[in-house]
């Protein structure tokens, strides 16, 4: 797990001693938050820091331990620790209690298979898989006929001591050369026998008898004893089948965690061009509408297009007199009583706190004029939340050359006439 506890009272001495003793790189220790991690960086940034190493751990800041429910699905721990800033997570039980703790390399590990046959020990996967063993004094005519399939081979050993192998290819040269049959097999067999400790993982081992070409490796423990037989096959399949049995198990969930990262994806794109508030188009997206909008006016003859930009008057004396929530119901409700005046081609904006924009396709600085006075109209007869909530408009025609920053600057200093000549008006720029 890489990752041992202490106590909330130890300090970052007692941490690094504990990280000494057991050569890990992490502590975790309770806090009154629930519990944190010191990690090796940390321990560096407080060397630095030249603080007393008798600091407690609980009186510097590091970084909180996040928790996950031990029932949760591995995969569902994907996205959470892409997210998370730490390489670890709590796990808790139902009553809330730490565990254990997981880490990126745990997850990783359990469903990557290529991480899987790096992890994997040949002990774990190891089958006591059928070999025939035999005894060195064997009859070679005996021993062959244990041969019955190209995958076989026979083992010469005694009490776990191997002497030798034969296998498919050395019967078949031996026959074939028309040897004598009768004597032991002792004199036939491959000896020494190549072998590989239990210890070596999935991918080295497969790694090995691609080296050597060997159908199979023979395993054996720290003394050199016989342990088991693990063919190629076996090897892959111990990795890719349960992989491929993670994806059977997991298929509903990969296919719900791939639905919920395509949304996640969708409504990150989504987020990122329209206002929380009002869900109408913001800043970022009309500033694309409008750059669009000039793109077009050059390709199609300079049909005039214009904007508007529009400011609740007084916005802070309704704020201050009936709250915040009333003065975020009021933009709520603008915000729909405008947009259900515009046509599909207009947009809608929300352009700053209580301003708006307005992009009018098609339109002249005159007919834009005079759909900002319905606006105003609209909404100072429409009593939002109860109240007299009237609006300044500034409205300007696109001029040809000028950027987006020109005419909406125009559009503002229109909206500033309104104000200063006694709001609820429209001005429509030079
Ligand atoms: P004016 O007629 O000159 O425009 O006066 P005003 O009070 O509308 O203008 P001012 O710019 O002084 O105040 C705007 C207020 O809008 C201040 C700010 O707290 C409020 N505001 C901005 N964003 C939000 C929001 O999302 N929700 C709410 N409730 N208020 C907001
Ligand atoms: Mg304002
Ligand atoms: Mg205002």
């Amino acid at each position: 797990m890489g990752v041992v506890s202490t106590s909330s009272t130890s300090t970052i001495l007692d941490a690094v001693r504990l990280m000494e003793t057991s050569n890990l790189s992490d502590v975790i220790f309770q806090n009154e938050e629930g519990h944190a991690i010191f990690t090796i960086a940390d321990l560096m940034s407080f060397r630095e820091s030249k603080r007393d190493f008798e600091t407690r751990l609980c009186d510097i800041s590091v970084l909180q331990l996040e928790y996950v429910d031990g029932e949760e699905n591995v995969l569902n721990l994907m996205p959470k620790l892409d997210q998370s800033s730490s390489r670890y997570f709590g796990v808790v039980d139902a009553e809330q209690k730490l565990i254990g703790v997981v880490s990126t390399t745990d997850v990783m590990g359990s469903v990557d298979p290529v991480l899987m046959m790096e992890r994997k020990k040949l002990s774990e996967i190891l089958s006591k898989r059928h070999i025939e063993i035999v005894g060195r004094s064997a009859r070679t005519e005996d021993v062959l006929s244990l041969l019955t399939n190209v995958e076989d081979a026979v083992l010469v050993s005694e009490r776990g001591v191997l002497f030798g192998i034969l296998t498919t290819k050395d019967a078949i040269r031996l026959i074939k050369n028309g040897m004598d049959t009768s004597v032991p097999i002792e004199r036939y067999m491959s000896s020494p026998v190549s072998t590989i400790s239990r210890e070596m993982t999935v991918k080295a081992a497969i790694e090995y008898l691609k080296e050597n070409k060997f159908k199979r490796a023979i395993v054996v423990y720290e003394d050199g004893l016989y342990d088991g037989v693990v063919t190629q096959r076996e090897l892959i399949s111990a990795t890719y089948g349960r992989w491929s049995e993670l994806l059977k198990m997991h298929a509903h969930e990969l296919g719900e965690l791939v639905n919920v990262l395509e949304s996640e994806n969708e409504r990150l794109n989504k987020d990122s061009l329209t206002d929380t508030l009002t869900g109408i188009a913001n800043r970022r997206r009309f500033n694309q509408l409008i750059e669009s909008e000039i793109g077009r006016f050059y390709r199609q003859g300079m049909k005039p297009f214009s904007v508007l930009i529009l400011d609740i008057d007084f916005f802070k004396r309704i704020n201050d007199q009936h709250g915040h929530l009333t003065g975020d119901k009021v933009l709520r409700g603008l915000a729909k009583l405008v947009s259900e005046m515009l046509r599909v081609s207009d947009e809608i904006c929300r352009w700053g706190g209580e301003e708006f924009a307005i992009i009018l396709p098609t339109a002249s600085l005159q007919n834009a004029a005079v759909l900002a006075d319905r606006i105003r109209i609209a909404i100072a007869e429409a009593k939002l939340e109860g109240l007299d909530v009237t609006v300044s408009i500034g409205a300007a025609e696109y001029a040809r050359g000028e950027s987006m920053e020109d005419l909406m600057k125009r559009a503002d200093q229109a909206l500033y006439s309104a104000k200063q000549g006694g709001r609820n008006r429209v001005v429509a720029a030079e």
